[in-house]
């Protein structure tokens, strides 16, 4: 189903989105600590699905293809442009990614809570598509230490964390656009403080459809 292209009328649309799932977006610069808090959020809220993100990156050490990423060719990538197959897509630090439209409508169709770590670029594009979306930003405490954390994490060469700085500085200027900040300074209080914020939407829904 795609509300985009089939241009439902107002009511139905409106009806189909009370029973939908909800949709939760976030983003961080690399290095914030979103890899660490997604697995945490993830543990926590059992049911809620990942939407695994297609990219043209390489696999990190560790990084498994169906289940971190899927790892697919620039030709592929741009194949599923052309066939409308992306709810988004974004370069980021010269690599493409994207986001299955297919699995977030059939998701979101279906019920399903659904979990998006995408960056600045792509919220904004799924905030046009599905405006309901609540949307996350992970800050670091400081650029400094986010630039620490990218070197202990020991994953990327001097110049890919070099590039990462420059991104971050200009992603972490954008994190007015969403709903909520969530600062990670303290681990566990960050763990804390996200899931909060995600139980309280959880929550609204719950009362909501009670009142159906
Ligand atoms: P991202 O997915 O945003 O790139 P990661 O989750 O991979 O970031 O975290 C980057 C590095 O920082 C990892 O080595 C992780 O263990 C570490 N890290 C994450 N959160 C914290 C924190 N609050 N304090 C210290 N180190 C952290
Ligand atoms: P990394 O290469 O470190 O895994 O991710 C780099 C950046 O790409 C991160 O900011 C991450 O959130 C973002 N990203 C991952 N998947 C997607 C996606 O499907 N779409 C977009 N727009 N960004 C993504």
């Amino acid at each position: 189903m795609d509300n985009q292209k089939t241009g439902q009328s107002g009511s139905n649309k409106k009806a189909s989105i009370c029973n939908q799932g909800l949709l939760f977006i976030i983003s961080a610069p690399s290095g914030a600590g979103k890899t660490t808090l997604v697995r945490t959020v993830l543990d926590r809220f059992a049911d809620m699905l990942y939407s695994i993100s297609y990219t043209t990156r390489e696999p990190r050490n560790g990084e498994q293809d169906g289940i971190d990423y899927y790892f697919i060719s620039r030709d592929d990538f741009k194949k599923r442009i052309d066939g409308g197959k992306w709810a988004e897509w974004a370069e980021v630090h010269g690599n493409y990614y994207g986001t299955s439209a297919e699995f977030l409508d059939d998701g979101l169709a279906s019920g399903r809570d659904i979990l998006l770590d995408i960056d600045v670029q792509g919220a904004i594009q799924i905030l046009e598509r599905y405006p309901d979306s609540i949307t996350i930003f992970i800050m670091p405490p400081s650029l400094e230490t986010l630039g620490k954390r990218l070197e202990l994490r020991g994953t990327d060469s001097k110049a890919v964390i070099a590039r990462r700085l420059v991104n971050a500085e200009k992603e972490m200027a954008k994190k007015d656009l969403y709903r909520h900040v969530v600062v990670n300074d303290q681990l566990s209080e960050a763990i804390e403080k996200l899931i909060s914020v995600m139980e309280k939407y959880l929550l609204m829904r719950t009362l909501s459809n009670r009142h159906k």
